[in-house]
């Protein structure tokens, strides 16, 4: 008996294992096409100055309607396109796209001169010794000045990246493209290589801001944070608001910029648009 259901066990396991598979290759297969004929979509999530809440910056964020499933978010896909090659020509698209919407924001007098994108990009992008020229073409075709586009890099790429990604980023860099580091804190957060790679900022994950108000150890780690980037010039951004009280503890830590759903969730351009617009033009009251 324990012998029979030890096999079922197997059984069952197998076949999830089987399904995984499956439903892995049934999203690359539509994910492939879907990037072919550019059926993705980006959502733009406002970037705010505290204490008062002006929308500095927005956040691309890639969003893909699923034939079958319906909208899917990046956690669904972006591992699948890193794992099968797929991540050069998505990520491709994500940069042209949202900087060609971030000139026509700006063309509109949607957005200040000064407002900036942040665009994630996945190490294997910077594997492409080309990327920093082919940005600096985007770029300019589109008449978006470099320090108006923020690239996201996860701690991942300056630990493991290869001599070439480090290229890259100096490349980047050279041309006036800010860089980011995402999710900070959730990786080794060596604090040398900060000091070695030509980075700009940080991104204060989630993880450390949701404790803000009620752990005594995320406020801590907000602080050193804090003072480190300032000692090593660099900017920073608490990432994942959501509540008064975790605004209040950034504000009193002196965090100069905050994201999340306390401001705004991720929107498509057209209501990112209106919303800003109808902050611009105070409503008439007659
Ligand atoms: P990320 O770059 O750290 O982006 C922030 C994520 O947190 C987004 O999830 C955003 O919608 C979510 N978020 C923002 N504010 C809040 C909040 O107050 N509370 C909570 N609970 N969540 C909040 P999303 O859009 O699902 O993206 C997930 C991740 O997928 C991103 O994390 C990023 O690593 C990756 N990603 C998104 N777009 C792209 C892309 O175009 N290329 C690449 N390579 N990766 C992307
Ligand atoms: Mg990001
Ligand atoms: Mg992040
Ligand atoms: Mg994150």
């Amino acid at each position: 008996r324990a012998k029979e259901a030890g096999r079922n066990r197997w059984t069952v396991f197998d076949a999830s294992m089987r399904d995984a598979v499956r439903e892995r290759l049934e999203i690359e297969v539509a994910l492939r096409a879907a990037v072919a004929q550019e059926q993705l979509s980006i959502a733009y999530q406002p970037i705010v100055e505290l204490p008062g809440g002006r929308p500095a910056g927005a956040e691309a964020l890639v969003r893909w309607e699923h034939p079958v499933r319906g909208w899917l978010g990046p956690n669904m896909f972006i591992a699948v396109a890193e794992d099968s090659n797929l991540i050069s020509a998505l990520g491709a698209w994500v940069l042209r796209e949202s900087v060609r919407q971030l000139a026509r924001w700006r063309a509109g007098g949607v957005v200040d001169e000064d407002f900036w994108l942040s665009v994630n990009v996945s190490p294997r992008q910077l594997g492409d010794a080309a990327f920093a020229e082919r940005l600096a073409a985007t770029l300019r075709q589109a008449g978006v000045p470099p320090a108006s586009l923020v690239l996201e890099i996860t701690e991942s790429v300056m630990i493991e990246g290869s001599d070439l990604a480090e290229r890259v980023l100096v490349d980047l860099r050279a041309l006036g493209v800010r860089i980011s580091v995402d999710d900070f804190g959730t990786g080794f957060s060596a604090l040398g290589y900060l000091r070695r790679h030509p980075v700009t900022g940080v991104k204060i994950d989630r993880s450390f801001v949701s404790g803000l108000g009620a752990s005594a150890e995320d406020e801590e780690i907000v602080r050193a944070v804090v003072a480190m980037s300032s000692a090593l010039h660099l900017s920073v951004v608490a990432e994942g608001v959501e509540t008064e009280a975790q605004r209040d503890v950034l504000v009193s830590l002196g965090v100069p910029l905050a994201q999340g759903w306390l401001w705004g969730r991720a929107v498509p351009a057209e209501r990112f648009e209106r919303d800003r617009v109808g902050e611009r033009v105070p409503a008439r009251s007659d």
